[in-house]
């Protein structure tokens, strides 16, 4: 079968970066094809069935601000729902959410399939056809082509994919998917540098072979906080998690195996996830304990497949059958599928732009696993801004970049654009700077009205999106002018708090700042409509009035990263022509070619006193006028 097409945008790969892309620009009214392997293939999770977790949820929900389908997916598909750090802080409280497997990617592919402009392809993409430094389409397994402006490629863990189980080594993307080798030779043509990188998965367990009297469960939580905007109320039923824990019987059977351990003996050579460590990992590395949990998660209502969280491996069958059964409550367990590993290759993301487009091939976006990443919401996440930017491309628009003190998607694609990665990058609330004014729960505040001006975000989430504004600045205005009077009465309610009665007339908000009240007690005793406002609104006005003090200094310090973005570095800007800059810190220009000042900052080792000689010559010279090409 032949695929001979013209079409606007191509997106190659139909996981969580390529299904967001796609998404994007067909919802901003560009014709779109996904070209993927497989059709069903299409939104699967290739290991743990979770959506959210730390730093992740925030990813999940800013890319439902954006329009994207991760939130919705999950918020139709969970079988539990929990929010993590929930006695922290507002910055650090996250959600998760485990899915069920088939329910999910059967959800994700029928919003692709109603989404107009947007065609599903099967097929491999085999090479970047471009003219010039110009992409113009992609080349297909079969031979045939589909032609576009402007091309997105999110092949996941699929190129020169190679799986480990034990000595056995298999070429694949993941289990039951063939690996994309040609592709590698196309970009290695291109000029793109490509790493390679590990990451792994445990052996599924069947359900019904678990002895599940001997474990502690841990259900859902309710209600159920959903992650989209746009979802009401979820009233189904939660499933329950298990946990249990390794012991030493187990680590001494695997200390024992040592040879036959592909991370160990060196058959496996790149490095994996620093924070998902498989668990020869574990035993060898922090040797000193004796015992690592196991969270014991369904992979869906009907399935009696069960996923063993946090015991990833790549040991032969064999011995993943012996450990298994020495850990209580899997005595008698069946693996239904063994854990493997799988290296694969990645591109230097330092040739991306804060767009997501290569510096190399114009019109040539990358998102997702490809640029070092581990992780569906990271994958989504950047997805739906190379989508965008795409679509935006192909009208002829400027870029649409998120910063660092907009969202977590800023501060991933600026860590992966300036820093590169020598091991899968994953997200940590840790990794931002102004992490109380970047929460999940104002993640709709921040991106939402950026999506509806670029296009991407619908009519009826728009519609949403202005509701909620105006009951969030009607319930603040309600708050910041409504005073109450230091009588009677409202020093017995404030007693009632144990709150310092008044002396003087107080505002609403500046009660909320108290920290013994909340916005539910303050409307129970003003019961008006301007406090009528949904739980999770309730908190994000809480947090906004109670951190007011700490969220005026972000913003200071915001507006001060903002005016070193604006000072823009052209691409083709010549490093050699600006005296004084060492070698070394030409390099790491030159590496980089930062796009703008404020870029250019973060490289390590570009110090201070190169920043000041860089701002002096790029007041002299304006954009364009240095333009000596790759010096
Ligand atoms: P993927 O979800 O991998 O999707 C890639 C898509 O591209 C697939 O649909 C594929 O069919 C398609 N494709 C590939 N090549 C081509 C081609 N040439 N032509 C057409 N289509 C193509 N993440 C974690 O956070 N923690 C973990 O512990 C973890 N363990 C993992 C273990 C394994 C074994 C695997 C395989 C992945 C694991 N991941 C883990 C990673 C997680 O699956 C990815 O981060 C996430 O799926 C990346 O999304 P993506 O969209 O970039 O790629």
């Amino acid at each position: 079968m032949t695929h001979e097409n013209r079409t606007q945008i191509v997106v190659i790969g139909g996981g969580h970066a390529g299904v967001e892309a796609a998404m994007a620009s067909a919802q901003m009214g560009i014709f779109t094809t996904l070209v993927s392997l497989r059709r069903e293939g299409i939104g699967q999770m290739s290991c743990n069935p979770a959506i959210g977790g730390l730093g992740k949820g925030h990813l999940v929900k800013e890319v439902d601000a954006l329009g994207g389908v991760m939130g919705r997916a999950i918020d139709d598909t969970g079988v539990q729902f929990r929010t993590l750090n929930s006695s922290k802080g507002p910055a650090v409280r996250a959600s998760r959410a485990q899915a069920d497997r088939d329910l999910y990617k059967a959800r994700v592919l029928e919003l692709c399939q109603a989404q107009p402009n947007l065609k599903i392809v099967e097929g491999e993409a085999a090479r970047i056809l471009t003219e010039g430094r110009r992409v113009t389409g992609v080349g297909l397994g079969d031979g045939s082509e589909v032609l576009g402006d402007a091309v997105v490629l999110t092949t996941g863990t699929f190129l020169r994919g190679l799986m480990h189980t034990g000595q056995a080594q298999t070429q694949g993307g993941r289990h039951g998917d063939k690996a994309s080798n040609s592709l590698s030779d196309s970009l290695s043509s291109l000029g793109f540098s490509l790493g390679r990188l590990k990451t792994g998965t445990p052996p599924r367990l069947r359900r019904s072979s678990i002895n599940f009297s001997v474990l502690s469960e841990q259900p859902g939580e309710t209600p159920i906080r959903p992650f989209s905007m746009m979802t009401g109320r979820i009233d189904r039923p939660q499933l329950s998690c298990w946990i249990t824990n390794t012991t030493e019987a187990a680590h001494d059977l695997i200390r024992a195996n040592r040879e036959q351990s592909p991370m160990f003996n060196g058959q496996i050579q790149s490095r994996g996830p620093r924070y998902c460590p498989s668990i020869e990992d574990k035993v060898y590395r922090f040797a000193d304990k004796s015992s690592h949990n196991i969270f014991l998660e369904p992979e869906g209502f009907e399935s009696d497949i069960v996923y063993p969280n946090g015991i990833s491996t790549s040991l032969p069958l064999d011995v993943q059958e012996r450990f298994v059964r020495l850990i209580p409550g899997l005595e008698s367990v069946e693996i239904l599928r063994a854990g493997y590993a799988v290296e694969y290759d990645m591109v230097d993301p330092r040739a991306l732009t804060p767009a997501l487009e290569t510096k190399e091939i114009e019109g040539l976006f990358l998102a997702g696993q490809i640029n070092g990443t581990s992780g569906y919401e990271e994958a989504a996440a950047q997805g739906v801004i190379a989508g965008i930017n795409a679509a935006l491309k192909v009208q002829g628009k400027p870029p649409f970049i998120i910063d660092r003190g907009e969202g977590y998607i800023g501060v991933m694609i600026d860590d992966l654009i300036t820093h590169g990665v020598d091991e899968p990058y994953r997200m940590f609330t840790s990794r931002a700077e102004y992490r109380l004014h970047l929460r999940e729960d104002n993640a709709w505040l921040r991106l939402c009205k950026r999506g509806i001006d670029v296009g991407v975000v619908g009519e009826q989430q728009r519609i949403a999106f202005e509701k909620k504004v105006a009951q969030f600045e009607r319930a603040k205005a309600f708050l910041t002018t409504q005073r109450v009077k230091p009588d009677l009465a409202t020093n017995e309610w404030l007693a009632g708090f144990e709150s310092a009665t008044l002396k003087d007339s107080i505002t609403l908000a500046g009660l909320l700042k108290r920290p013994e009240f909340t916005l539910k007690a303050i409307a129970e005793r003003f019961p008006v409509d301007e406090l009528e406002v949904e739980t999770d609104l309730a908190e994000q006005i809480e947090t906004e009035l109670k951190f007011a003090g700490y969220l005026t200094r972000q913003d200071e310090e915001i507006a001060k990263l903002r005016q070193s973005e604006s000072t823009t570095i052209p691409g083709d800007f010549a490093y050699g022509s600006v005296k004084g800059l060492s070698i070394e810190v030409r390099e790491k220009l030159l590496k980089v070619r930062p796009y703008s000042l404020g870029q250019a900052m973060r490289i390590p080792g570009v110090t201070p006193a190169a920043i000041s000689l860089l701002a002096v010559y790029l007041k002299r010279a304006p954009a364009g006028v240095c333009a000596v090409p790759k010096c």
